[in-house]
């Protein structure tokens, strides 16, 4: 008999984890431990000499457990697991989505450095690059999805720092408009800026769509990055992120992890492997919603536009090209710009019943928020005007509520307005 190979939604129960070895419970236990104890000092020198890379790992050795900031079985199964949905090689996962993302930027980037950013990025992500990289001498620079492919070279010659190109850093879909960035055409600038001694990386946070609706790796992208706060998580009640890539580029992301210590911890592991088991159920009933609530938003008198991916074959048929060539759904984040203005727009998160009034995204319930004075409050006025980030800017994330329920609570929300 051939084995069938499944699919991720039916090997998320079980992937990884081997009953016997936990007294046949059928969930992987929590492993609250900070050490683990050797066979015999000959395992605890083979353990160490893999994990400091002292030797090369002989065929089907695997690393053993040695110490929690290093491993622990509750990481590394839900590492496997994410891998099998990234169809990725390796991946680490840290105690949260700012953990994973600064601690690429500082495995991979070097004094004299050139980061080619799209913006806007999250919040925090735009703090690190703008405010702290640049103290260690490492030089940014901004695109935005307005800019093409032309754009993007021609921005990156002026500048003159072309041949420092060390990594083009993406968020695609972005955060609060949905606007997107050409993955392919960021991989084709990274390789045409390749040389003998620098091969540009090209790193995404896909936290928006992935993994299921959207797939960096298979557009070239070198390594993948997650808040896995959001969807992955899916409750709201956990803070934590992801780096998936090839083995290569994820030992030194684990090697810095290490050093720095910001791994997740047991506990992380195991509430994110059970938020995975209904990773797709949660995220296929939360884009059928979001698509309802968008098609109810898009016909409303007092809303002026709506951001949202399914929208985009009428309002802006370049981006509507990227998003056949690289997003398999329309997601569930919906923003749009409510008639008037902050007034407005606080009037109707203020009158909102069951959804509630919070920042972050991708879970289960329900959450609005106004970006301009919210996630996006230290954005300046200008860079806002041109992201369209405005005053009269409310942003959704859908959660799996039953449909009905949450156009009613939108519609009489508005009616108070
Ligand atoms: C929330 C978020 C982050 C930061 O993740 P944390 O888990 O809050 O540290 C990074 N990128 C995006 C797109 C996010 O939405």
């Amino acid at each position: 008999m051939n084995r069938k190979k499944f699919s991720p939604e039916s090997l998320m129960m079980s992937y990884g984890y081997k009953p016997e070895l936990s007294e046949g419970a059928i969930k992987c236990p929590i492993f609250q431990t900070s050490t683990f104890v050797f066979d015999n000092a000959k395992h605890g020198k083979a353990f160490f000499e893999v994990a400091y890379g002292l030797r090369e790992q002989k065929p089907n050795e695997e690393l053993g457990l040695i110490y929690s900031r290093l491993n622990n079985p509750d990481l590394e199964i839900l590492e496997d697991r994410l891998c099998v949905w990234e169809n990725a090689e390796d991946c680490a996962v840290f105690e949260s989505g700012m953990s994973a993302i600064t601690t690429v930027l500082l495995e991979f980037l070097k004094p004299g450095d050139l980061l080619f950013y799209s913006r806007p990025v999250y919040g925090g992500t735009n703090h690190f690059i703008t405010q702290i990289l640049p103290k260690f001498g490492i030089e940014v620079l901004g695109f935005s999805a307005k800019d093409d492919k032309q754009e993007m070279i021609r921005l990156l010659e002026e500048s003159g720092l072309g041949d420092k190109l060390a990594m083009i850093y993406v968020e695609t879909p972005a955060n609060p408009t949905n606007d997107l960035i050409d993955l392919k055409a960021c991989r084709d600038i990274a390789d045409n800026y390749a040389n003998k001694e620098r091969k540009p990386l090209l790193a995404v946070d896909n936290t928006y769509l992935g993994p299921i609706w959207q797939k960096p790796l298979e557009f070239g992208a070198d390594l993948v990055l997650y808040s896995a706060t959001k969807f992955l998580g899916g409750h709201s009640d956990v803070i934590a992120g992801a780096c998936l890539g090839s083995e290569a580029l994820m030992a030194r992301v684990k090697t810095m992890r290490t050093f720095l210590g910001n791994m997740a911890v047991p506990w992380t592991g195991w509430l994110l492997m059970r938020s995975l088991e209904t990773l797709k159920l949660r995220m296929e009933k939360q884009v059928r919603n979001a698509e309802k609530v968008a098609e109810f938003l898009r016909d409303h008198p007092k809303v002026e536009k709506v951001y949202y991916l399914g929208f985009l074959e009428e309002s802006n048929p370049e981006q509507h090209k990227i998003f056949q060539k690289q997003c398999l759904s329309k997601g569930s984040m919906v923003s749009f710009d409510i008639r008037g203005g902050e007034k407005k727009a606080f009037a109707f998160l203020d009158n909102l019943d069951l959804i509630h009034l919070a920042v972050s995204l991708g879970s289960t319930e329900s959450l609005a928020q106004h970006p301009a004075t919210m996630t996006h409050a230290d954005v300046n006025e200008d860079e806002k005007e041109k992201l369209s980030i405005s005053e009269k800017m409310v942003r959704l994330s859908i959660g799996v509520e039953n449909a009905d329920d949450l156009i009613w609570d939108i519609s009489q929300a508005l009616e108070s307005v």
